[in-house]
């Protein structure tokens, strides 16, 4: 069977290089790409040993010309649109650009798939911010959506316009409705990794306290590398269909630092509550994480957690890593590649 081609956009970011990973494992070629200004940004793809197996494409997703350019050079078969301002705390700042490149962006390359092949399939990131305050208890492909930051409204429009160019003009266009997934390679702005990386600075003496907003949010994290795996799976459906890809169990932020010090071996203690509540290290009496107010958002999505019911009867999909795994997982690496970077 002839090689299929995929494109992978934000070919830079976590799941980017663990799809790239993937899918080259599957033989297929890959068509990465990533803004200009991503040029350099490659310590994931670097550090998976995948880097020159690739070939790399500039895409800035507010330009429609560019895209058209992309999909015009190559015969592409899969399309994974992985790019967006992803950090939901930018997009307060930034709006609008949040809504060009996470909400726009899809719009512009459905409108190229449609206008140049419709038989090439769409993957659509979209993400469990969507159902922000939450209708259900658990969250599931039917579950009412309830954006509560530009992100989530952009992630929403993604979805939805995603939806339509499936019914309207009979593209291969599916959504998978990811619930947060974190690895080593997850960016340091999200709260695990700055968790695992500020432990890390910690014991080596390179930080003395780890500031953090709302500890007691509570979201449904896996393991991302388990996660490229659904999308894939996605696009060799027969139907074109949207699931949600989760683990079902649902942790504070909270929790997820003592089980970041309890694998760390740091004998620690919760003083004070609201924002003057802090973790002191009981060896040395010193606090080492504390709250600051302004790391707060300016509307929050409390608690987050996932019925995947559906993948795992129709995709065979199953979440395989719990928390406490994942803290291991990253923790390890953390400290593998800490001292040579530092
Ligand atoms: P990352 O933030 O790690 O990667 C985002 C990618 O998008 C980067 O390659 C980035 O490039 C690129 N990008 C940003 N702006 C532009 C632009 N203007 N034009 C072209 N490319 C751009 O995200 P993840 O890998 O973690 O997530 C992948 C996708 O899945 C995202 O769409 C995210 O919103 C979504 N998602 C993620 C979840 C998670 O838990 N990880 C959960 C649910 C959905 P650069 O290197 O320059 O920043
Ligand atoms: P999100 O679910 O996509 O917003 O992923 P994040 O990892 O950015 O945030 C997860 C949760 O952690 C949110 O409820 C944040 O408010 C909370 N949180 C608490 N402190 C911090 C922090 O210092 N940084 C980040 N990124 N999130 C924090």
């Amino acid at each position: 069977m002839a090689k299929k081609t995929a494109l992978i956009t934000g070919i830079s970011g976590q799941d980017g290089a663990y799809l790239a990973e993937f899918l080259l494992k599957k033989k297929y070629k890959i068509i990465g790409t990533d803004r200009r200004s991503a040029r350099g940004n490659n310590w994931r793809l670097n550090r998976l040993g995948i880097l020159n197996k690739i070939l790399y494409e500039e895409m800035e997703l507010s330009e429609l010309y560019e895209i058209e350019r992309i999909f015009r050079k190559y015969k592409i078969d899969e399309v994974y649109n992985l790019a967006a301002q992803s950090f939901v705390a930018t997009s307060f700042k930034s709006p609008l650009n949040t809504s060009n490149i996470t909400g726009l962006g899809v719009l512009r390359i459905l409108e190229t798939i449609k206008n140049i092949n419709k038989k090439i399939k769409f993957y659509q990131a979209s993400s469990s911010e969507m159902f922000g305050k939450i209708a259900e208890k658990k969250q599931n492909e039917k579950t009412i959506l309830n954006p509560q930051s530009p992100y989530a409204i952009s992630k929403v429009f993604g979805h939805h316009v995603t939806d339509n160019y499936r019914k309207s003009y009979g593209i291969f266009a599916v959504s998978g409705i990811l619930f947060n997934h974190e690895s080593p390679l997850r960016g340091e702005e999200f709260v695990t990794r700055k968790i695992t990386l500020g432990f890390c600075k910690i014991i080596n003496n390179d930080l003395s306290c780890l500031e953090l907003g709302n500890i007691y949010a509570k979201r449904d994290w896996g393991f991302a590398k388990e996660y490229v795996s659904a999308m894939w799976k996605m696009l060799q459906q027969k139907k074109a269909k949207d699931y949600v890809i989760s683990t079902g169990k649902t942790y504070s932020i909270k929790y997820f630092i003592n089980l970041v010090t309890n694998y760390l071996g740091i004998k620690t203690k919760w003083v004070g509550k609201g924002i003057n509540e802090k973790l002191v290290n009981l060896k040395n009496k010193r606090v080492i994480v504390k709250i600051n107010p302004k790391l707060f958002r300016p509307s929050e999505v409390n608690i987050l957690k996932g019925n995947s019911s559906l993948a795992k009867k129709e995709l065979d999909w199953h979440p395989r890593t719990d928390l406490k795994k994942l803290v291991k997982i990253m923790i390890d690496e953390e400290l593998k590649y800490y001292s040579n970077n530092s």
